[in-house]
């Protein structure tokens, strides 16, 4: 958190400082761009195959073949998805929230992709339809989608308020991946990490830098569509902060369902090879 006025004398030169124009961390442009057409005509005569319902307060995990496509769905009333994405065969692989912020920026929409952690990175689903990519940035520097937050996790909670609550993402998440692979849930929770918050709309407030939340403007019917670049493995919670109006980590929010949709298409899209892992060498300078 950074306030107006520190106590170090400003230098003399400080506003010549300020206003250096900033450059792109990471721009993508020699990155290939998703061909989004391709991606959609695979769509003609798909055929859904899987569905789950993820209960209020709780998280279900699904699995999506490599060029099969899925959907998180808004059903019955506004609410917020934390989604954790692995490889199927391999759960040391998986989304790497900070990189994917660092290529597309902080919330997601169509075009951009979900990538792995290191040593891995590579894309693992790209977004091919957002119903609500209207909604933009708002006037508070607020959007949809985010890759800044991390989850809601009991720890925290702790630490700031003295108790325990059992139903933030974290543990959601945690209880899913540990009944799918049939592991104890201590030996599971580490895999669980930073995620995409579907939905969710947030932002860093203009004054303080601070990360804050907002009704999200989702409405049932509403969808996210991902194209599955690898065999996924995915676990979504439907946070215990259902719209995340006012707060999370509790029972007090109403919370719904959400809903996951896996789509076959006919035919994979056309040019559409599944990526492979990265290849830098691992050596680091060394031989
Ligand atoms: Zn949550």
């Amino acid at each position: 958190m950074k306030l107006e006025n520190g106590e170090t004398p400003r230098p003399l030169d400080a506003d010549a400082r300020r206003t250096v124009a900033p450059v792109i961390c990471y721009p993508v442009d020699s990155l290939a761009p998703p061909d989004l057409s391709a991606y959609r005509a695979a769509r003609d005569g798909w055929q859904k195959v899987d569905e789950v319902i993820v209960p209020p307060r709780d998280a279900r995990s699904f699995t999506v073949p490599a060029g099969h496509f899925f959907r998180i769905v808004s059903v019955e009333g506004p609410q917020v998805g934390d989604l954790n994405l692995w490889s199927l065969n391999d759960i040391n692989e998986r989304f790497f929230s900070g990189k994917t912020r660092a290529l597309h920026g902080t919330h997601l929409s169509t075009g951009d992709r979900l990538w792995s952690c290191l040593p891995y990175l590579r894309p693992m689903a790209t977004i091919t339809q957002d119903t609500l990519d209207w909604y933009g940035f708002d006037e508070y520097g607020g959007s949809v989608h985010d890759v800044i937050g991390t989850r809601c996790d009991p720890y925290t909670h702790r630490l700031l308020s003295g108790h325990d609550y059992h139903y933030c993402c974290h543990s959601n998440l945690t209880r899913a991946l540990a009944h799918r692979l049939n592991r104890p849930l201590a030996a599971v929770e580490p895999a669980v990490h930073d995620v995409l918050n579907v939905f969710m709309c947030t932002g860093f407030t203009r004054d303080t830098g601070q990360y804050f939340m907002k009704a999200s403007p989702v409405r049932p019917g509403d969808f996210l569509e991902f194209f599955a670049e690898i065999d996924l493995l995915g676990a979504l919670s439907a946070c215990p902060g259902g719209d995340c109006s006012s707060e999370h980590s509790s029972d007090a929010a109403a919370c719904y369902p959400l809903l996951v949709e896996v789509y076959k298409p006919k035919a994979a899209p056309i040019g559409w090879v599944s990526p492979a892992r990265n290849g830098y060498d691992g050596s680091h300078g060394e031989s």
